[in-house]
């Protein structure tokens, strides 16, 4: 069965930088700690685990040495707390999620409420909304917009969210509070890469018969990027590893596309497309 890779895919360069880091320190230091996954990828996390990584939820349960932050980011309290504690701070936050955090900060002190077009209860979106220090919200659902403090609004977006759905989402919000709003002001803080790798298995699908999306069932991205996939009509397979692939899958087909989440490795990627081809399919 012939293989055809999307043109971008796979780790992008936020989370690529963030492991780095982290691989570096383990390798000059010997063993830190995370606050969360650095990586929504149980393999990934698993082999960082293996050089001295050590997940934790809280930083309660980093008694001493090294932490990292991830890429997604964090609120100030926790910066605060790391350094109250006496901890080495390694801080994998995404440039790109800074300059989202720097602008919900900005708003903020500048009398807005931040209103942040994303998931409630992703990490990323939890560190947004503590930058605001009180004076936002979090939400997918315009109708759950129903006033806000002040008449003085800014709205940002979760970096993965697409551009188009946040200025639908700025438009709606904007229409419902009306002569409510005094002032409104809107920044794309959308993050390009997450468009990129939409807009190559978009392509890719004109080329191929069926599609594979490897990555992690619990990263939000790859579970996107299935979406994405499956809307172009053709057969999408959503997979963790290449052992999940099953040839039955592939019946009539000779050709075959790959993509992969932001937060997949590309050794994971490889074993998929050597697998695949090995499966032989129609040709
Ligand atoms: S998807 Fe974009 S914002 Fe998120 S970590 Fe990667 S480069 Fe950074």
């Amino acid at each position: 069965m012939r293989v055809e890779l999307a043109e971008v895919f796979g780790f992008c360069p936020g989370v690529r930088r963030a492991v780095e880091m982290v691989e570096r320190y383990l390798a000059e230091n010997g063993r830190l700690s995370t606050l969360g996954a650095i990586v929504h990828n149980a393999q990934v996390v698993e082999e960082l685990a293996q050089k001295g990584a050590r997940v934790v939820e809280s930083l309660a349960e980093v008694r001493d040495g090294a932490v990292a932050i991830t890429a997604h980011g964090a609120g100030p309290e926790v910066f605060q707390e790391i350094q109250r504690r006496g901890l080495f701070l390694v801080d994998t936050t995404c440039p790109i999620v800074r300059r989202a955090q720097e602008a919900a900060r900005e708003f903020a002190e500048e009398g807005f409420f931040v209103l942040i077009y994303g998931e409630e209860a992703h990490p990323e979106v939890r560190g947004l909304l503590s930058w605001t220090r009180g004076h936002g919200k979090a939400t997918l659902n315009p109708s759950e917009v129903q006033e806000i403090e002040g008449e003085r609004l800014a709205l940002i977006s979760q970096t993965t969210k697409g551009r188009a759905e946040f200025w639908s989402f700025v438009a709606n919000v904007v229409a419902r509070l009306g002569s409510r709003l005094r002032e409104v002001r809107a920044l794309d803080t959308t993050c390009p890469e997450t468009g990129r790798r939409y807009q190559a298995v978009q392509n890719l699908a004109e080329k191929v018969e069926a599609l594979v999306v490897v990555g992690s069932r619990n990263s939000a991205n790859t579970r996107k990027l299935a979406e994405v996939a499956r809307h172009t009509g053709l057969p999408t397979f959503h997979i963790e590893r290449a052992e999940e692939l099953r040839p039955e899958w592939f019946h009539g087909i000779s050709r075959v596309g790959v993509t992969a989440g932001a937060s997949t490795p590309d050794h994971l990627v490889a074993e998929v497309v050597a697998r695949l081809e090995k499966l032989g399919g129609d040709s």
